[in-house]
């Protein structure tokens, strides 16, 4: 006898999670089958696990400067082990609260992988034998896995994804890290704090190629203090792994010795191929093709997250969960334009992104005028050392709309929130009372800048 729900959820990641106890709250009976750790990349391979090195990194560099503050602290060293075991605390708590979050909300839990064999129905195979599921929908959210380079496969001790990378059984001496994305960024930011040799190698021109050129060149300027070396505009054409490391060849005749070389090249949606094939899943290469409504080609079937190849980001998935479970639930609603999900980069200084750059603008024709205002000027930032940064406010010059907003420095990705929020607005942003001294002051005057109206930065020509 197959067991019956109103919606079935393949995959416990943040897309999937949300989606069911959304589901849940809306009355709904649901199941949902994960087939690895509950949480998904996000909780057990990815934001949370990097976020935790992160941030005990992050005090780690607070208190190198110690002295410059006025403090005697003595000399301060990082526990690799110590620090890999609160990692593992934080993940393994929320691992808890997430499987718990499945009971409080009524959401029968399956372990085993679910492979969908109809439009309304699952079999989760599992090493006690397979369970048949109905559902009258099905919503897949399966995720991504990190990209493989072919020619230099991984081969998880000395080529590494970001998967070995946060579970490192010990701090290797050197580390070549191929790719300059977010993940890359930040695994070099963890690895360098710790005393690891860090060289990043970038195909592109810049360091997080897709921001705009000004933020490259404050990272990789700020990487430098920090002992990370930036090779852009270089290819890795071979990587070969000898007796304590690996031999990186660039295509410019550089040859770089690591330990380690960590790729991070990008990630790739993963979804079965029994699964594909037996709805019939309209794909776009490995994405599953969804309209905005996160429907899939086959009625009943939603997708979301990773899988559907829109952001790749956990704060993207949560947005799509919302839109298909209130569409699985009777609801008529649209996911909304994915230039309003911000983009965050956990790095030293952090970056932050919503709405359109500056590269995005000229690439579409859309005059612009860039507010601006730097980090070194807010007493705050002076307050706490940390003056590395700009805040830049991009308004459209046709409708006076501001039209995105990036912020690189301390507390970039807390005040992306904000920045959002007043994403589209033509208000002059005095209306606003931002409390002094604070870092957020940054955005006011960059706003302000934008407008025409800065206090604290002296006239200068507007357009
Ligand atoms: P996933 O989180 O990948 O979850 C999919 C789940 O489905 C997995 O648990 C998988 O085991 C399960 N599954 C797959 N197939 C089956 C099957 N057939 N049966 C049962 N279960 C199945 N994003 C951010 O927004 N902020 C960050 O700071 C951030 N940092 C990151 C750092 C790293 C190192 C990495 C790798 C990623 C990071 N991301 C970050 C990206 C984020 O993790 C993903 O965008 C997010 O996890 C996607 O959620 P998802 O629900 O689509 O898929």
């Amino acid at each position: 006898m197959a067991e019956k729900f109103d919606v079935f959820v393949i995959g416990s990641g943040p897309g999937g999670y949300s989606a069911a106890i959304r589901c849940a709250q809306k009355g709904a009976s649901v199941g949902l089958v994960e087939k690895d750790a509950m949480g998904g990349t996000c909780l057990n391979r990815g934001c949370i696990p990097s976020k935790a090195l992160l941030g005990s990194v992050h005090f780690l560099t607070l208190a190198r400067y110690a002295p410059l503050m006025g403090l005697e602290i003595g000399s301060v060293k990082p526990n690799w082990q110590k620090m890999q075991s609160r990692k593992d605390a934080i993940v393994g708590g929320f691992n808890k609260g997430v499987t718990g979050l499945m009971q409080s909300n009524g959401i029968k839990l399956f372990r085993g992988r679910g492979i969908a064999t109809a439009a309304d129905k699952v079999r989760v195979e599992s090493q006690d034998g397979n369970t048949d599921i109905e559902a009258k929908n099905i919503i897949i959210a399966t995720g991504s896995e990190p990209v493989e380079i072919p020619t230099f496969a991984f081969d998880g001790t000395t080529i590494i994804s970001s998967n070995e990378a946060l579970n490192l059984a010990s701090v290797p001496e050197s580390m070549v890290i191929i790719g300059g994305g977010v993940i890359g960024c930040e695994m070099a930011c963890v690895y360098s704090a710790v005393g690891t040799k860090v060289t990043i190698v970038e195909a592109l021109s810049q360091l997080l190629p897709f921001e705009d050129e000004w933020v490259g060149k404050i990272i990789t300027r700020e990487f430098k203090k920090l002992g990370i070396e930036s090779l852009v505009s270089q290819k890795v054409t071979a990587v070969t792994v000898g007796a304590d490391g690996a031999t990186v060849s660039l295509e410019s005749g550089q040859n770089l010795q690591a330990q380690k070389v960590l790729v991070a090249v990008g990630r790739r949606a993963t979804c079965d191929k029994e699964t594909i094939e037996a709805l019939g899943l309209e794909m776009n290469g490995r994405i599953i093709k969804v309209n905005e409504k996160m429907q899939t080609n086959v009625p009943g079937v939603y997708a979301l997250g990773d899988v559907v190849g829109t952001t790749f980001l956990a704060h993207g998935a949560f947005a799509e969960a919302e839109v298909a479970a209130a569409n699985v639930t009777g609801g008529d609603e649209k996911m909304y334009d994915y230039s309003l999900v911000p983009r965050a980069v956990y790095t030293f200084p952090e970056v932050a992104s919503v709405g359109k750059n500056e590269k995005k603008c000229a690439d579409e024709g859309i005059e612009t005028y860039v507010g601006k205002a730097l980090f070194k000027s807010n007493g705050r930032s002076l307050a706490h050392n940390e003056t590395a940064g700009e805040v830049r406010v991009i308004k459209s010059k046709a409708d006076n709309k501001v039209v995105g907003i990036t912020i690189v420095g301390s507390t970039a990705t807390e005040m992306i929130a904000a920045a959002t929020a007043l994403l589209g607005s033509t208000q002059k942003i005095t209306d606003v009372c931002f409390a002094h001294p604070t870092v957020s002051e940054v955005l006011k005057e960059a706003w302000e800048d934008a407008f025409g109206t800065s206090l604290h930065i002296p006239p200068r020509a507007k357009a």
